[in-house]
């Protein structure tokens, strides 16, 4: 295969502009690069805002990035070429807005079981399911395994594997943290891929976690990247041995930002706003239709969600899946109060999970912004700053007639909760309301296989013309958005495999 020259990214959020800046750094510097976003900014579903006379910074998407795992690594190198670490703040491992998470269940606030033993047992036996799980967790090994490669939703599989009561309580208040979505639909195999692997590996999630260690899960490619990633930021990753989360001085879009204003400086790469892709032509060339122009490609790499590809395919049936999951909406209600210690407690927030009776506005979970990243405002720690996550999964109704409650609405139910939750009876000094509207793909049973098939679809159909990369396929988060997005550059650059869809490793089992 000859290498394709002249690239046309589709769509500017984090996937796209990541993909752009690998291609950019890594490809030769005569290979063309094109990026189309339909909308007026770059950063997708990345949106930090400074709001009022104090300059307040809320974030609508994204609010922390994780250090852990390949695509940590692959994110931190990101920054540390990008000049970003005099920005970064970093939350350590002994913080408490790390030690201390929380759900809601089933009347009031509960700490989750922290690192240190002694407030584990404690609040292990001050919770009656906690104290039901124990059983659980110790008989685990001798259940027997489904080593079928079978998929099935999360709740099936926890139930199954541990009891019913923690898939209900605390894995539904974790998949509400991250993608809003709900235990009873969303597949172990995509979401929970490592227990899903352990099962598989080991028969059991408890023994594969004694026995495996960090780099059995790792592809090939995986270790390679780890490797020069280590070796060219050795300061800035030991440093971060120690933290657990972080994020910028002005938000999470400090980061597109910057990919954005060093793609500017290269010569090869043109970025364009206001460019609504409509339809995709496929012949010796790839024809671009947008809203604004027509525009030529060797390739095309689709940043979009699937279901916006699907809408711009030339002919629908060519590719299967690229509609079958839908996507939640999130309000997203970010609050300033004038005081800096109105809560209760400290901590990141809580979660609320599925089985919590009584939340008939649908609340998610509620994140302590200022605790978790104390130092974004000036003058710092003079804030209590909360964001309110209402909708998600309980919203897909409300979603496909459009019908959400008004912002007035949703800032009144997001005070009263606030009341009830926490207590809080101060009048916010300022607020942001939005509602995000199909921003979380979910992932249903499934997945993977879909997966399998629309990669051999593309394969066949669209030879060496089309790939994707994006949170419609290998993970919802900003370092899996990326990771995918370096692996996709790498395979092209490396010519291996001689056909890239950016959906190879089903090809890998
Ligand atoms: C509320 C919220 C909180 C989150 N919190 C976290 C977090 O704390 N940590 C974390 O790691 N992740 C978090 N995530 C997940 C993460 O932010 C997203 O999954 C990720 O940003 C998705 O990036 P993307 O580039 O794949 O997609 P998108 O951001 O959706 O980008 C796709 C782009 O394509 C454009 N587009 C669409 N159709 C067309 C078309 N026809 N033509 C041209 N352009 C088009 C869109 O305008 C958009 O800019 C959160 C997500 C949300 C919504």
């Amino acid at each position: 295969m000859s290498r394709p020259n002249n690239f046309v990214i589709l769509g500017g959020g984090i996937s796209g502009l990541s993909t752009a800046w690998y291609l950019s750094r890594y490809a030769p510097s005569s290979t063309k690069i094109l990026l189309l976003e339909g909308s007026n900014r770059f950063g997708g579903w990345i949106k930090s805002k400074r709001v009022g006379k104090h300059k307040i910074l809320f974030e609508q998407g994204p609010r922390t990035l994780r250090p852990n795992g390949v695509g940590g690594s692959v994110v931190l190198d990101m920054v540390n070429k990008l000049n970003l670490t005099p920005s970064l703040h970093a939350v350590t491992k002994d913080d408490d807005a790390v030690k201390n998470r929380f759900i809601y269940y089933p009347d009031r606030i509960i700490k989750l079981p922290g690192t240190s033993l002694l407030s584990s047992l404690k609040s292990i036996i001050m919770n009656n399911f906690l104290l039901k799980s124990i059983p659980s967790i110790l008989f685990e090994p001798f259940i027997k395994p489904q080593k079928n490669n079978h998929d099935e939703t999360i709740h099936e599989f926890i139930s199954r594997r541990f009891n019913n009561s923690m898939s209900d309580i605390l894995i539904s208040a974790l998949i509400h943290g991250i993608y809003a979505g709900d235990v009873k639909k969303l597949s172990i195999r995509s979401t929970f891929t490592r227990l899903y692997d352990l099962e598989q590996r080991y028969g059991s999630v408890i023994k594969g976690l004694l026995m495996s260690n960090k780099e059995a899960f790792l592809s090939q490619q995986d270790k390679d990247l780890l490797k020069i990633i280590n070796d060219e930021n050795k300061e800035l990753l030991a440093i971060f041995k120690n933290v657990s989360l972080y994020s910028f001085k002005d938000g999470i879009e400090q980061l597109s930002s910057a990919i954005v204003n060093d793609l500017k400086n290269r010569e090869n790469v043109q970025l364009k706003t206001n460019n609504q892709v409509t339809k995709l032509e496929f012949g010796e060339n790839v024809k671009i239709f947008t809203n604004d122009g027509i525009y030529e490609a060797d390739h095309v790499i689709s940043a979009l969600p699937s279901r916006a590809l699907y809408h711009i395919l030339p002919k629908k049936d060519t590719l299967p899946h690229l509609n079958y999951n839908p996507s939640v909406s999130v309000a997203i209600i970010n609050l300033a109060y004038a005081h800096p210690n109105i809560l209760p407690v400290k901590g990141f927030g809580y979660l609320i999970p599925q089985s919590t009776p009584n939340n008939p506005y649908h609340v998610l979970g509620v994140v302590f912004d200022s605790d978790a990243m104390p130092l974004q405002d000036e003058p710092s720690r003079t804030y209590t700053k909360l964001t309110v996550m209402m909708g998600g999964h309980y919203f897909n109704s409300i979603s496909e007639k459009d019908d959400f409650p008004s912002e007035e609405i949703l800032l009144q139910r997001s005070i009263e909760i606030l009341e009830k939750h926490l207590g809080i009876y101060s009048t916010p000094l300022y607020y942001l309301v939005d509602i995000q509207k199909n921003c979380i793909p979910q992932y249903y049973v499934g997945h993977y296989s879909r997966l399998k098939e629309l990669h051999y679809a593309i394969k066949r159909n669209y030879t060496n013309q089309l790939s994707v990369t994006g949170a419609s396929y290998w993970g919802v988060s900003v370092n899996d958005c990326v990771l995918n997005s370096a692996k996709l550059v790498f395979n092209f650059l490396s010519n291996s495999p001689n056909v890239v869809t950016g959906l190879e490793k089903v090809e890998i089992e």
